[in-house]
């Protein structure tokens, strides 16, 4: 009988078939092990930040990467006194796949030219702040669509060194401060989109304040009560009290009343949040909740708050239900602000104050109410002079003479005088054109 064994030790195919399979589950294990080694030493080793793209930070960081694209591209081409060490490291770190950005510059004249910038593309990319490298990881997710803004969902994730990690808040707040240096001096307008606020169009210069010519004290008595309210957050806080403020600026159309509200947001440095109640889609909920997610530093404009309710449209629920979705408690719930805690300074304007239900106006809803009316002499000799000049008072005072007894907004006033801007007399002489458009009084 022969011995298997033997057999199989003596074959030399078989042998060399199993030291082959033997390397074989060698290599593997090795392939295995440097595997979950690096795998070890990247965790140990290096930390990440990911940034989803409907997080704010995302374009700021996305803004702020190519800046500092641009800054390595001209360190590249040997601009900006770059030194010879400098050079190459911004050669190695040069992206190689860019993307576009267009961007529009507003210039204070309003005119708008266009700005391409190179912003790193998909992909990995590297670049060295502070003296530390960080990789760039761009990616796009085609198979996920964020449903607000409908693009496809991006992550950009920043690694580095673990001992490193705290170039992370460094890098956001370097970025932060740079979007938010790019709205200095500037109002942004927000408008509703779905359940957020977006930016509508480009940050305004801000208006003054005293280009807005209200009757005397007007100005400043709301400027102070705002400033009173937004400086005592926490007397609100302590003793329990919702930190809103509800304002109502009533008046005839054109006396300044959304002008006013730009010019005061431009003078505390808020943005604006505008919202028409009467849009189509807008429900209860979505009005609570944009209320209570207005952006910080920024003052909600409800505008012409009666087109949307008004006492005789609450007697008809079905004509309010064809206006908008709003019901008129969903909007005494939003204005009550069961669900906010943080700070929330809200205007309305109306021309019909009259029109609206009394539970709408009172205190805790609107705990300030300020007419603006027609022109009074006081506003028409200021609005004379502001356009004409000081030296012009004694004209303003004879134009504001021969106003008497007529009614005009300070709107139409405006627009006489841009007719005559050529000269004050012009707007003296032509005065009758002016009462020909008023009311008398
Ligand atoms: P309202 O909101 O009361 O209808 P607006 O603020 O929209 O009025 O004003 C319309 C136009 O008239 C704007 O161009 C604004 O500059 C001008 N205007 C109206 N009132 C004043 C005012 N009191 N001072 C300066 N400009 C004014």
């Amino acid at each position: 009988m022969v011995d298997l064994s033997a057999f199989l030790a003596d074959n030399p195919y078989f042998s060399a078939g199993f030291g082959l399979l033997g390397v074989g589950a060698g290599v593997a294990v090795l392939r295995q092990g440097a595997r979950r080694g690096a795998d070890l030493m990247r965790r140990q080793l290096l930390v990440s930040m990911e940034i989803p793209s409907h997080d704010k930070s995302y374009q700021w960081v996305l803004a702020w990467l190519s800046r500092r694209g641009a800054e390595t591209i001209r360190a590249a081409d040997g601009g900006a006194n770059a030194s010879w060490m400098s050079r190459r490291i911004a050669k190695a770190v040069l992206p190689r796949h860019m993307a576009v950005q267009t961007s529009y510059k507003q210039h204070d004249n309003g005119s708008v030219s266009t700005n391409f910038t190179m912003v790193p593309g998909q992909g990995k990319h590297v670049f060295f702040f502070g003296g530390i490298f960080v990789q760039v990881d761009r990616q796009r997710n085609a198979k996920m669509i964020d449903i607000q803004s409908a693009a496809p969902f991006e992550t950009v994730t920043l690694t580095t060194l673990s001992r490193d990690r705290g170039i992370f808040s460094s890098i956001l707040a370097e970025a932060r401060e740079h979007a938010l240096a790019q709205n200095e001096g500037r109002t942004v307008l927000y408008t509703s989109f779905g359940p957020e606020w977006r930016p509508f169009g480009l940050p305004r210069k801000r208006r003054l304040l005293d280009s807005v010519i209200l009757d005397s004290g007007v100005s400043e008595g709301i400027v102070d009560d705002v400033r009173d309210f937004i400086s005592n957050g926490k007397w609100y806080d302590d003793r329990g009290i919702p930190y809103r403020r509800g304002y109502l600026l009533y008046g005839p159309p054109g006396s300044g009343k959304t002008s006013f509200i730009q010019a005061l947001a431009g003078e505390l440095g808020y943005n604006i949040c505008i919202l028409n109640l009467s849009e189509r889609g807008l429900t209860d909920d979505r009005l609570n909740h944009l209320l209570t997610v207005a952006p910080e530093r920024s003052l909600v404009l409800l505008e012409d708050i009666d087109a949307a309710f008004n006492r005789g449209r609450q007697q008809s629920e079905q004509a309010a239900f064809q206006q908008s979705m709003v019901t008129f408690s969903g909007l005494l719930n939003a204005l009550d602000g069961v669900a906010s805690s943080d700070e929330r300074v809200i205007f309305m304007t109306t021309n019909h104050i009259e029109r609206l239900d009394p539970a709408l106006i009172r205190p805790g809803r609107v705990d300030t109410k300020v007419f603006f009316g027609n022109a009074t002499p006081h506003q028409i000799r200021k609005m004379f002079t502001r356009f004409y000049g000081s030296e012009h008072a004694s004209l303003a005072d004879l134009f504001a003479c021969a106003m008497e007894g007529h009614s005009v907004s300070t709107a139409q006033l405006q627009g006489h005088f841009v007719v005559h801007k050529r000269g004050p007399q012009a707007a003296v002489d032509h005065v009758a054109s002016l009462i020909g458009t008023a009311r008398s009084s």
